[in-house]
């Protein structure tokens, strides 16, 4: 049985064909944020799922989990840490490259805002073929954390994403696609 909750915000994500490019459905989390009881349900899902669980910092991935991932770290009572496009943060950083359909992409991270014995969640909007995610939780590793899951909204299950994961639990609440 799936929490009630959970359609409610189903409904809300915006479905955008051949966006940016031809041949990619787009889900478009802004048209969630426009509803203010689907983008709390959505917060509160993940604060219930994750009190209690020990988690020392909520890592967000840039752009639209810094959207979802400070209102959790707020409410679990966890440290929120940007995980960025290359060249924004302007501290020491580490960097782990992934790649793309075309080229390759990279995320960085503050040195010490992760350290070692931290437990951490990841947290973006969209899980697609996996490999910003698996770079997200090498960073975190690399930096000594322990990662305890991976959280979107959204899934994309026909690109199994999912198994690119290393073995992490990966926790949704919309399958699209
Ligand atoms: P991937 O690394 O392939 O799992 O892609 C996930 C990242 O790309 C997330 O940060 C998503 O926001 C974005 N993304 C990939 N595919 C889509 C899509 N169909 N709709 C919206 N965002 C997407």
């Amino acid at each position: 049985e799936q929490d009630p909750r959970i359609e409610g915000i189903a409904s809300t994500i915006r479905v955008v064909p051949d966006f940016p490019k031809p041949g990619i459905m787009f889900q478009d989390i802004t048209t969630l944020l426009l509803d203010p009881k689907a983008f709390k349900n959505t917060v509160d899902l993940f604060v219930e799922r994750y009190t209690g669980k020990d988690i020392t910092v909520v890592a967000g991935i840039e752009a639209r989990g810094f959207i979802f991932g400070p209102p959790i770290a707020l409410a679990i009572g966890a440290k929120f840490v940007p995980l960025r496009k290359p060249r924004k943060l302007p501290g020491e950083v580490i960097s782990e490259e992934y790649v793309l359909e075309y080229g390759t992409d990279c995320l960085q991270m503050h040195i010490g805002a992760v350290q070692p014995g931290d437990r951490a969640l990841v947290v973006d909007d969209l899980i697609a073929t996996g490999g910003t995610l698996c770079a997200a939780i090498k960073l975190l590793e690399r930096a000594g954390a322990e990662v305890v899951e991976c959280a979107c909204v959204i899934e994309l299950p026909e690109l199994k994403g999912r198994e690119r994961l290393n073995g992490k639990p990966l926790y949704i609440l919309v399958e699209s696609g």
